[in-house]
């Protein structure tokens, strides 16, 4: 199972940056704090920070009223590849992480075929090495071909060259307690995070829309907020019980925000993620029938919003993910029961918690900077990322402009669809640069070329 040509496999991310010229950012404020500094990178390392460095020989990066922030981690997008790269690519994705301020993105296993055993995972994560512009991690199925049936290997897939550290059936819930009970036990014993889908099928079938006054008025069928609830507190207990480390994937309700408090507080060693659309929208939307706005879980209102808003910042929810989910005009623009749930979300979401949180006072760029890479990093026990800006420290980094006034277009964003709620919205921050082991991937908002793009 495992690839007999090495030198093809090697990842190039870890050789390139001998090769690169040295980087100097300057006159600019980790973390948006204190008076602005230089950071100088060699070989993909931090090597020093301080006031007035020798730059000589160094490319610059000017720093000045920027925030300098450790590269983002997503614990939650969907890349497409194998399967649909009609609608997007690891070398697409990579570059609209790239340009969203990423570092690294954990891709889920819903592709065709499922990632579902390690050659297919193996070939994941050495395409979006051999890019250089990501670090791509796949996210192995928990059950074979999605089917909610018989659990995949675990152990061949952590023990792969692709590492794999989280498994999902993401799109889908494990509903059957018995194979979710052994799925739990399984990745306590290989020390792997399942990250659930809470969807109680048999109480969504056929939703397309929250449950709610607004469906309701619409005539759309409802997806009640006790269908993600109650596979909540079952997965809470069953970590409890097999100690398996379970995650919960996009956060809806406000039940379950108060769930998984009182899960935290009750032995269940639980993490949870929330989307920026869930802190952000609300089922008023869907008053228009596009279905730009369908996605899974749905939108709920805005006491939910502003109770995962709340959640977020108490640390009740540990961390941002987008749950980028491309999706092409043939998915998209048809009636709204039919077209396929889903938004994309890797280059606004800086965006929209710089908009709902530091621009409004509530909480500052060390906020955002523990939200959406220091905790997914150590929730996936991820090495090099999320790390604290420091000298000696792996150069993943993302420079933000705090104050730059923009417009979201769908058809200029680096993702090949462009089934973004956010058109024609104006955000105040924007990810600048990205540099991924002291390779710019990104430069004054623009994604850097592959540094192979082979064949395929
Ligand atoms: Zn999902």
């Amino acid at each position: 199972m495992t690839p007999t040509t090495p030198s093809t496999w090697a990842p190039t991310g870890h050789l390139a940056p001998s090769a690169q010229t040295p980087l100097a950012i300057t006159n600019i404020r980790p973390y948006g704090e204190g008076t602005p500094v230089d950071v100088l990178i060699d070989r993909g390392t931090i090597t020093a920070i301080g006031a007035n460095l020798d730059t000589t020989g160094y490319q610059i990066i000017d720093g000045t009223d920027r925030v300098l922030l450790p590269g983002l981690v997503d614990m939650h997008v969907h890349l497409r590849e194998p399967g649909r790269e009609d609608t997007e690519t690891i070398l697409t994705g990579s570059r609209a992480a790239a340009r969203g301020g990423f570092t690294a993105v954990f891709t889920m296993a819903n592709t065709n075929p499922v990632t579902d055993q390690p050659i297919i995972a193996e070939s994941v994560w050495a395409k979006g090495q051999r890019y250089n512009i990501c670090d791509v991690h796949p996210v192995g199925s928990i059950t074979k071909g999605l089917e909610g049936k018989t659990l995949t290997e675990f152990g061949m897939m952590k023990n792969s060259d692709a590492k794999v550290r989280m498994f999902s059936d993401d799109g889908k819930c494990v509903a059957n307690p018995l194979l979710m009970r052994r799925a739990v036990e399984y990745a306590a014993g290989e020390d792997v995070l399942l990250a659930q889908h809470c969807e109680e099928p048999l109480l969504t079938e056929g939703a397309c829309a929250h449950e709610g006054a607004t469906a309701g008025r619409l005539g759309l069928t409802g997806w009640p907020r006790v269908a993600e609830e109650a596979i909540v507190v079952r997965d809470a207990i069953m970590q409890r019980d097999y100690k398996g480390r379970v995650h919960i994937c996009h956060a809806s309700t406000k039940g379950t925000v108060e769930l998984v408090e009182w899960a935290k507080n009750h032995g269940c060693s639980i993490t949870a993620e929330v989307t920026p659309h869930h802190l952000l929208l609300d089922d008023s939307r869907l008053e228009t029938y596009d279905a730009v706005n369908k996605v899974n879980p749905p939108l709920r209102e805005s006491t939910d919003a502003r109770a995962l808003q709340q959640a977020l910042l108490d640390g009740i929810i540990d961390c941002v993910a987008t749950d980028h989910a491309p999706h092409g005009e043939e998915d998209k623009a048809c009636e709204f029961v039919s077209a396929r749930p889903g938004m994309l979300g890797l280059e606004t979401s800086l965006a929209i918690i710089s908009k709902l949180f530091v621009e409004t006072g509530r909480a500052d760029w060390r906020f955002v900077a523990k939200v959406m890479s220091e905790k997914p990093a150590e929730i996936t026990r991820l090495p090099g990322h999320g790390r604290p800006i420091e000298a000696g420290e792996p150069a993943n980094l993302t420079i933000v402009d705090p104050d730059c006034s923009w417009t979201v277009k769908g058809d200029r964003l680096a993702s090949k669809a462009c089934n973004t709620p956010y058109e024609d919205m104006e955000f105040s921050a924007k990810v600048t640069h990205t540099i991924l082991r002291g390779r710019i991937t990104c430069a004054d908002g623009q994604a850097a070329d592959a540094v192979d793009t082979p064949a395929r």
